[in-house]
């Protein structure tokens, strides 16, 4: 028997494993399932971006490049945060990483000792607290709650600030509530972060995805002082649609960004270089593409988030970007005579075939994470779906 290193015994699975291995039981088993898991954009890479990729390796640009991406990149990206948000980082204060989940990775790699504790916002994304951990960190869990739209409150960050908290993450548009920070709500907790030299991480990966009259603000570029206290960390996969090319970023000081690349030196060596060709054109082309994604969601969001919140039972904050719906469905629970959330969302899926996630995993029990990254038509189908089993069970 092999022994394990007790830094993965302590690792959590991916909660959407075992509903998506379920999923892909019934799928094998002849059984139409509509999957609302998915946390990628259901539109092809544009083809512009296909095209340069294409074109990199034709050209014989398939070697290595310097750890930290392309300097070509780099300036797209330096191009695009000057651009989008009107500020402005040198080449050495942007690296480009596999994927915005391996910089974050990398990152709390860089920043952590033992014991320090990162303060992350229930709900989360799943892969924070796990990063974290897996760097010797303490994730320090603050629960949002509804009435607050899910946001961490100016009281309830200085409340769990002590000697040992060395960063907080931000996560707007966040995953999976869809929640978006204002301006106002990012200056109050950047003052806090300021005066107790709390690092902020900022993770902006949904910035294109936003709706209505909402706008994205990064907290960096409040201040001068803010921006060098944040790390942005960005990429294409959900802007662009380019889930699978892996190119993330990190944005900030440039110890930190010096810290990055050399670890990324010895384990990566480089993003895949022509993965990064296509983030070059994902910049430096036509943003039209996003455009039409965007107003895409938006307008499955409209459709459909009347029809999900009419279900008995269910009542839900209406996101205000990403793609995914983030329903609070405790009474449904508790009316269907279910133990929980994850023994609905099985249910769901062996009675009417319809994949959700439970909020477990994202530190919210009472909820389930629906992704609107399918077509208008499964959408429609999946909820009156789940809309007819709510009513049969109660
Ligand atoms: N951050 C959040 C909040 C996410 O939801 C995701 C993807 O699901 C990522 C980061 C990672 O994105 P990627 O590694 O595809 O760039």
């Amino acid at each position: 028997e092999i022994k394990l290193a007790k830094r993965v015994l302590a690792l959590s699975p991916s909660p959407t494993l075992a509903i998506t291995a379920k999923a892909k039981e019934l799928q094998d088993q002849g059984l139409g399932i509509i999957g609302l898991g998915a946390g990628e954009p259901d539109f092809n890479t544009p083809e512009h971006i296909l095209h340069a990729a294409k074109k990199s390796m034709d050209e014989g640009l398939t070697k290595y490049t310097p750890s930290a991406g392309l300097p070509a990149l780099k300036k797209a990206i330096i191009e695009k945060f000057s651009r989008d948000q009107g500020i402005s980082y040198r080449m050495n204060e942007v690296i480009v990483g596999n994927g915005a989940k391996h910089i974050l990775y990398t990152l709390f790699q860089v920043l952590l000792d033992e014991g320090d504790e990162v303060i992350i916002p229930a709900p989360y994304w799943v892969s924070y607290p796990e990063q974290v951990k897996l760097a010797g960190g303490l994730p320090a869990i603050v629960e949002c709650t509804e009435e607050n739209e899910y946001k961490i409150t100016p009281e309830q960050l200085k409340a769990s600030i002590n000697e040992k908290t060395k960063a907080v993450i931000i996560n707007s548009p966040g995953n999976p509530t869809g929640m978006v920070y204002s301006r106002e709500e990012l200056k109050a907790i950047g003052e806090i972060c300021l005066k107790h030299n709390i690092l902020i991480v900022s993770d902006e990966i949904y910035e294109k995805l936003i709706y209505g009259n909402q706008t994205h603000v990064s907290i960096a570029e409040l201040s001068s002082e803010l921006k060098e206290q944040t790390i942005i960390v960005n990429g294409v996969s959900k802007s662009h649609s380019m889930t699978g090319w892996r190119i993330g970023y990190a944005a900030g000081k440039k110890e930190v960004i010096e810290a990055m690349t050399n670890l990324a030196s010895h384990s990566t060596s480089n993003p895949t270089t022509t993965a990064q060709y296509a983030a070059i054109a994902a910049y430096n082309g036509t943003q039209e593409p996003v455009e039409v994604m965007r107003r895409a969601f938006e307008s499955r969001l409209e459709t459909i988030y009347s029809k999900l919140t009419a279900i008995p039972g269910f009542s839900c904050v209406k996101p205000q970007g990403a793609f995914y719906l983030f329903p609070n469905i405790k009474d449904a629970v508790e009316k269907c005579g279910f133990k929980d959330a994850d023994e609905f969302s099985e249910a769901l899926l062996t009675d009417v075939q319809v994949a959700v996630v439970p909020g477990s995993g994202f530190g919210a029990p009472d909820n389930i994470r629906l992704s609107y990254a399918t077509s208008l038509d499964q959408l429609e189908e999946a909820i009156r779906r789940i809309g007819k089993f709510v009513e049969e069970k109660m």
